[in-house]
């Protein structure tokens, strides 16, 4: 039997009789019945057919494939960005008097999912620590539909334990448990394998991993497949076929580029651990980590994300943003080029105070989205910009 990456390389659209070696972008809404009679039974279901690129497109259906190879799944669907994903793996199940139990470190989007749009519609959720296994399952009420996690989380890179988890949702099997894999990708963990229900990403970041679609994916259980298909078909939420086309080719070179986003990072997360003008640095595979055992156990590596705190607070961190030279100040990450950002001031800002004490974000916070320039050229830069600014 091939392996998952040899598999992911080979999984394509059917060849047109073109013969093409790679796949055709088959920008096209619709798909054309070659009888009235086909019609009526491909909307029947009585034929599988494409119909129209809200519901399947060659390229979109590639793309899931992959994915579901990637992670183990028995099924997926393609959605036009990360959020749009969320939003129908949450909204696609729930209703009036449903509640969601969820790890409190979650997308800032997905934040504001829960706690405006959702109680707007009588769905209401709780918030855990993911790393506290007692406090997941004293949160679980007669009315959770879903249990929803990250791990790691963003920015603070502490872990859920997916084993845990998995049990826990043996006990409460009519639960959907629902993990954003994003920051791990399937390269580091399969939470599908611990008896997730569901894997869902923003594309945009690890799988384009070159900063170029906005895209979102949701894997796993069949079943739960063909219930969000309906939410789907009706609510057009699609990923464009164009986006997919990029996405798919990206997921070719997904393994390669995340041993060296890994490496990379453990790299830069260990030179910033021992320097002096550093307060505290977050990454899973260092030593100092709190659940360094727990990461060893669940990832096969550390992942592309370091946060680390500098002396001397937001002013210090925004001198040291400014004084970098290679490295780019953007609101993405999984890029193939090395991005710094300040989360207090940007995507964590609109929490308060507290919230952010919760999460360990600092004014002197910086999170870093390690590329896969050369080790030594990311490494030289931080070292410059934090010299600079003493
Ligand atoms: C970026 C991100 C999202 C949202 O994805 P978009 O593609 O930007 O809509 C959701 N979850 C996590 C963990 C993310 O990093």
């Amino acid at each position: 039997m091939e392996k998952d990456q040899s598999k992911v390389i080979r999984e394509q659209a059917e060849r047109s009789a073109l013969r093409e070696h790679s796949v055709p972008l088959y920008l096209t809404s619709s798909f054309i019945f070659d009888s009235a009679e086909q019609g009526r039974s491909i909307f029947a279901d009585e034929e599988a057919g494409m119909v129209y690129s809200r519901y399947a497109n060659p390229n979109t259906t590639e793309f899931i494939n992959k994915v579901c190879i990637l992670e183990g799944a028995e099924n997926g669907l393609a959605f036009a960005s990360g959020m749009a994903a969320v939003f129908a793996s949450l909204a696609g199940f729930v209703q009036n008097g449903d509640h969601i139990v969820s790890s409190r470190a979650i997308f800032g989007s997905t934040h504001q999912l829960l706690t405006q749009l959702f109680p707007r519609w009588g769905i209401t959720s709780t918030y855990v620590d993911a790393i506290d296994n007692t406090a997941w399952a004293s949160a679980i009420q007669e009315n959770t539909k879903i249990v929803y996690l990250e791990s790691p989380s963003n920015p603070g890179l502490e872990l859920a334990d997916l084993d845990f988890l998995g049990k826990l949702k043996k006990q409460h099997p009519h639960i959907i448990f629902i993990i954003d894999n994003c920051f791990a990708t399937p390269y580091l963990q399969k939470p599908i394998n611990y008896g997730f229900d569901l894997s869902v990403h923003s594309a945009t970041k690890y799988m384009d991993g070159q900063g170029r679609v906005l895209g979102g994916v949701i894997v796993g259980r069949q079943d739960l497949i063909d219930k969000l298909m309906f939410f789907i078909r009706h609510t057009g939420p699609a990923m464009s076929p164009f986006n997919a086309w990029v996405l798919s080719k990206s997921l070719d070179t997904l393994s390669l580029r995340m041993e060296r986003h890994c490496s990379n990072a453990l790299a830069v997360a260990e030179i910033l651990e021992h320097h002096t003008e550093v307060i505290k640095v977050n990454y899973p595979f260092l030593p100092s980590h709190p659940q360094y055992d727990l990461a060893k156990k669940q990832m096969k590596a550390g992942g592309g994300i370091v946060t680390f705190e500098v002396q001397g607070g937001q002013e210090r961190a925004f001198n040291f943003l400014d004084a970098l030279k290679m490295i780019l100040y953007t609101s993405n990450l999984g890029d193939a080029r090395s991005i710094a950002t300040h989360p207090s001031s940007t995507t964590h800002s609109k929490l308060t105070e507290e919230e952010r004490v919760h999460l360990g974000i600092k004014p002197g916070t910086v999170r870093l989205s390690v590329g896969i320039e050369d080790k030594s050229d990311i490494i030289n830069d931080i070292l410059q910009a934090l010299e600079q600014t003493k």
